[in-house]
């Protein structure tokens, strides 16, 4: 077994994206810029938001960071969207996810100019991937493609079973991993909540994705000898030891399932990584699509 090492591919990724900072500035160019938008003080969240400004920093991307409170009317929420929709020298923005219950997140979502929307949710960007045109890659889907690339993993004519359907992670991953591209060509199964026989479907995988959120549902009963095993769920469990009294864990349980498949990401340290660099090039992509 080896690790997909998120951590170390994604420091690889980093290093790039500042080279290509550094030969800006040498040619009197913009450096890229991002913005944050964060509502509430929910912890993964912070914690999500915080890593991506912090991110920038390494690169030497600018960021800008802007906070509401928790109770944020929409109206507001909306206005500041156009405004940095409007906002030339910010390149591309975030509005970090979930937001609270009386703000409608569609609405947010399709409020961002496409052109800006580096976290790649917007409609317009989806309809684009789906055609493969010129867009934003949704940021963890994209992830775990460049995770496979980079380490060389053979995914045409494999099996690739997704465990969960979302619109960030488990939906546009099924469609990037069957595009007729390299990585893609794999034959995919979607499975959500509703699927039945899920266990032997797993055991046919050669590819498993494990994106559910739920802590350890992957054992090593569900997963064929010698498969790449993905896991992208981040539930924060109870830790006592741990002065901060919590710990991440991921959808795999990764002791047993490690010792039976050929590859595994760790939780920390493997897809959490790699959205964060998707989100860099995104961003980096903003500003070249504008031939800045
Ligand atoms: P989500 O929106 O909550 O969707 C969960 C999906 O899993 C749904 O499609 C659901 O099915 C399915 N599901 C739930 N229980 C299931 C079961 N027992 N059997 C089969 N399918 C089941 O999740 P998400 O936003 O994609 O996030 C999933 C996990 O990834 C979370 O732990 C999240 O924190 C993590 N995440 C990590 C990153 C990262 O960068 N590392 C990024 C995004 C998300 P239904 O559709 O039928 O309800």
């Amino acid at each position: 077994m080896k690790i997909l090492d998120g951590r170390a591919t994604s420091e690889k990724i980093r290093k790039e994206l500042s080279e290509a900072v550094q030969e800006r500035k040498k040619n009197g160019k913009k450096i890229p810029h991002l913005a944050a938008v964060l509502v509430g003080n929910d912890g993964g969240s912070m914690t999500y938001v915080g890593a991506k400004v912090k991110a920038c920093d390494q690169i030497g991307f600018e960021s800008t960071l802007i906070r509401y409170d928790e109770s944020v009317p929409e109206e507001i929420l909306l206005a500041k969207i156009h405004a940095l929709n409007e906002d030339k020298s910010i390149d591309g923005f975030i509005v970090q996810l979930p937001l609270p219950q009386h703000i409608d997140e569609m609405k947010i979502t399709q409020a961002i100019d496409p052109k800006k929307d580096v976290d790649g949710f917007h409609p317009v960007n989806l309809g684009n991937m789906i055609l493969n045109l010129p867009g934003f890659l949704p940021a963890t889907p994209a992830g775990i493609v460049e995770l496979l690339k980079r380490n060389n993993i053979e995914t045409e004519g494999k099996n690739c079973v997704i465990i969960g359907r979302s619109n960030i992670v488990g939906t546009p991953l099924s469609l990037l991993l069957a595009r007729n591209s390299n990585p893609g060509n794999c034959t995919v199964t979607l499975a959500h909540s509703k699927t039945k026989n899920l266990k032997e479907l797993c055991l046919s995988a050669d590819i498993l994705v494990a994106a559910l959120g739920k802590p350890e549902f992957v054992t090593a009963d569900m997963v064929k000898e010698g498969a790449v095993v993905i896991d992208v769920g981040t539930t924060r469990v109870e830790d006592a030891t741990r002065a901060r009294g919590w710990r991440l864990k991921g959808d795999v349980k990764f002791d047993e399932v490690a010792e039976k498949c050929s590859y595994i990401t760790p939780v920390p340290g493997g897809v959490g990584p790699m959205t964060i660099a998707s989100l860099m090039i995104n961003t980096l992509k903003a500003m070249e699509l504008k031939g800045k």
